[in-house]
């Protein structure tokens, strides 16, 4: 087993030992925002995604399904030689936000290898995924909470946030040197 697979594997555990601290620690960056949060929180997604390998792990193509605009929708019509209405009816569904979803998850453009069939074209929720290296970080605290039951890396990302600008223990810290 690899480091991203024992990750995976952890994560609910992971989860129900962080998720106090790292709401706490949220909580207080919502209030006052340290000053180098955005840099610290790029540093830490950077490090992370050393360690972490997406193609051991897949999660969020096999569990989320993500928003698909009408952008989104021409640029894979596109890529995949279709017209956008053939597209639509072929592979997605207006979900409850009146939003575009995949009709199906896991989504049907993953591969058994996790390797993404339309990576050239894809949505631009899949490319943002999971939001640590977006600037104002802050205004993404509470898409974190949710994506850190999902997504090894923006738990391990989390842990570290709370190791900086907490004064709560982390517990398995895994990646931090
Ligand atoms: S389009 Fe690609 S990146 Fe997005 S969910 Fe599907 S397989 Fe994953
Ligand atoms: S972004 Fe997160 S959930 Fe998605 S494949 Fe990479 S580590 Fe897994």
């Amino acid at each position: 087993m690899n480091k991203t697979e024992e990750l995976l594997e952890n994560l609910e555990q992971d989860y129900k030992d962080n998720i106090d601290s790292i709401k706490q620690t949220f909580k207080r960056i919502k209030k006052k925002t340290p000053k180098n949060l955005d840099y610290f929180v790029q540093e830490k997604n950077d490090e992370v995604f050393e360690v972490i390998d997406c193609l051991s792990c897949g999660a969020c193509c096999k569990e989320l399904g993500p928003r698909i605009t009408d952008h989104d929708v021409q640029r894979m019509a596109k890529g995949m030689k279709m017209k956008p209405s053939k597209f639509t009816e072929q592979y997605l569904k207006m979900d409850d936000d009146d939003y575009f979803a995949f009709n199906e998850m896991p989504c049907p453009f993953l591969m058994p290898d996790n390797y993404c069939m339309v990576y050239e074209h894809r949505p631009k929720a899949c490319r943002e995924y999971p939001h640590t290296d977006r600037r104002k970080f802050s205004q993404l605290l509470q898409l974190t909470e949710l994506n850190i039951k999902t997504c090894p890396a923006a738990m391990e990302v989390s842990k570290a946030i709370v190791k900086e600008f907490g004064n709560i223990p982390v517990k398995k810290i895994r990646t931090q040197k």
